[in-house]
């Protein structure tokens, strides 16, 4: 029997997180979304809104991360987790080589003296650190698959898309949906019942900034229709749009593409 999935939102803003109050109705914290198929946990990307994943996803023993790119807002999170100071859990984090330094060696760079306290090796959880590469699929415990795909991002990024037979989410933060990589992520993307798209700008902003490496929203609703995907769940904000900005931004989105959700963070769907 197909177990329902929860898909939580932990984390919605780019680059910096925004602890202001016109900004805590669709949340300040960094990129992090939270996969629960029952057996498995996934978790795409670490940001600082890793912090909340214990207050909206059970208690599972084992916890699989997976990070786009080591840019510091997708790792923000894992400075100071729980979990990871938890002899009794399971942490499997994955990742890639990226100009010429191994993915453990960029962890063991970000998290350590003098940057920070602790180090890798100072935590208690059973960690494993898997070095991946765009193309490479993985297997969860539960038996869910997990794709992965080159995304378009200064420094490189992977997307990632996990499924069974029965559900499907594609995650496709911090990649710029230009023409070459068009063809390939509308086919990664194909019949995904969640899409979670890189918002971080509207077109208008977007044309300003060509080559950050980042999409915008009205484009997100052309994926959708041209991959058949289901929902399409905008994220990714840029720090600077204000809830009221965001608010007026949705509205213009639903009424070109009802299928559209700006994620809040807080928000759980059930798949
Ligand atoms: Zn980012
Ligand atoms: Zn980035």
């Amino acid at each position: 029997m197909d177990q329902s999935w929860a898909l939580a939102v932990l984390g919605v803003r780019g680059s910096l997180p925004s602890a202001r109050r016109e900004c805590m109705e669709y949340g300040g914290d960094t990129s992090c979304f939270a996969v629960d198929c029952g057996r498995s946990l996934a978790v795409f990307d670490a940001g600082s809104g890793l912090q909340k994943l214990a207050a909206y996803v059970p208690e599972h023993m084992r916890i699989d991360i997976f990070l786009s790119h080591v840019h510091i807002d997708h790792v923000l999170g894992l400075f100071a987790f729980p979990p990871l100071h938890d002899p009794g859990k399971e942490l499997h984090i994955y990742g890639e080589a990226r100009g010429g330094v191994s993915f453990r060696d960029q962890l063991n760079t970000l998290i350590g003296p003098p940057y920070w306290p602790l180090g890798l090796a100072d935590f208690k959880a059973r960690l494993m650190l898997h070095e991946i590469f765009p193309g490479d699929e993985i297997t969860l415990p539960g038996g869910e698959v997990v794709r992965t795909l080159r995304g378009n991002h200064p420094n490189g990024s992977i997307l990632y898309r996990l499924e069974n037979g029965a559900h499907s989410v594609a995650y496709t933060l911090d990649c710029e949906c230009t023409d070459p990589i068009r063809p390939a992520l509308t086919d990664f993307c194909r019949g995904a019942q969640v899409l979670v798209w890189d918002a971080s700008f509207d077109n208008e902003g977007l044309a300003r900034c060509p080559g950050w490496g980042h999409s915008s929203w009205e484009q997100g609703i052309e994926m959708r229709r041209a991959a058949g995907a289901g929902t399409v769940l905008m994220a990714h904000y840029s720090q600077n749009y204000s809830d009221t900005f965001l608010r007026e931004q949705e509205r213009l989105a639903r009424r070109a593409g009802p299928e559209t959700i700006f994620a809040k963070e807080g928000l759980v769907m059930t798949l």
